[in-house]
């Protein structure tokens, strides 16, 4: 295309689109996120794509999913059914490394320490869980250095933690996401400091031999908001590249991450959900 000269109506609004399109490249440079990895198998985006649409943001209200408000002095209580994982005391039911798990535990929550990943001594298929997490606060960092954790299904499938509130990351990677793959429906992010909960139902994939039979799938609520609806997963958690499924067993255990920020955890229980739930 020949731009005309300036002064012509064409010329003006060819400079016009071209300035436009300077501006945008420009502002996708200075965002944070990956063009030279691959697409993501189904879609129009690269894994961890900064151009990919940012989900909106919602205030989440104060009520947890089912009705059960979790205030910042005292979580919510366990179903009766559940399995506690964490209950503010000790972190017995965990493991790192093979060992005992060493994160802070102080005042009714574990902090992140440094001292590596901690994953359930108990395995875990198709399950509810519920978890609730605190951001450092003050926030530091930006992107994926601001409060990064993680909760990891059968050790290997993401939903990220992170410090989203007014932090921009690339949308695969906020708050919710399901890591490197889906980004969540909306941005429910409380500040740094405060209480936020995930209530997630989590359906295992299933396997015949060595191939896969059905992919794992999710409903995440964020804070009592809607962040995954049954969304699919595409395979285990990868950092750019595409995630891949790879037989494993029916249950293995939880874990969450360790990435080197001080993010606190309190209130964690699962219920195991009956196989046959899911065909
Ligand atoms: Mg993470």
């Amino acid at each position: 295309m020949s731009i005309g000269p300036i002064g012509t109506v064409h010329g003006i609004r060819a400079w016009v689109v071209v300035v436009a399109a300077l501006a945008l490249q420009e502002r996708t440079a200075d965002l944070p996120g990956y063009l030279d990895t691959p697409l993501i198998p189904g879609s129009k985006w690269h894994v961890h794509d900064p151009t990919r649409p940012r989900p909106r943001v919602v205030t989440p209200g104060t009520m947890g999913m089912g009705g059960v408000a979790s205030t910042p002095e005292t979580p919510a209580t366990a179903p009766s059914d559940a399995v506690v994982l964490f209950d503010g005391k000790d972190l017995s039911q965990w493991t790192s490394g093979g060992g005992e798990a060493k994160w802070k535990v102080e005042n009714g929550y574990a902090e992140v320490n440094g001292s590596g990943d901690i994953e359930t001594k108990a395995s875990f298929g198709d399950c509810q869980l519920h978890l609730e997490w605190s951001e450092p606060s003050p926030g530091s960092g930006k992107s994926q250095d601001r409060g990064n954790s993680g909760l990891f299904f059968m050790q290997r499938y993401e939903v990220q933690i992170l410090d989203c509130f007014q932090n921009i990351t690339y949308p695969d990677g906020q708050t919710a996401a399901l890591y490197g793959q889906v980004p969540p429906l909306v941005n429910a992010c409380r500040k740094p400091g405060e209480w936020q909960s995930y209530d997630i139902v989590f359906e295992a994939p299933r396997f015949d031999g060595e191939k896969l039979a059905k992919p794992a799938r999710v409903t995440v609520f964020h804070n009592g908001v809607l962040a995954h609806h049954a969304q699919e997963l595409l395979g285990a958690t990868q950092h750019r590249a595409v995630a891949t499924y790879a037989a494993h067993p029916d249950k293995l255990p939880i874990k969450l991450q360790d990435h080197g920020n001080p993010v606190r955890f309190r209130n964690i229980w699962v219920r195991p959900l009956e196989a046959k739930s899911r065909p």
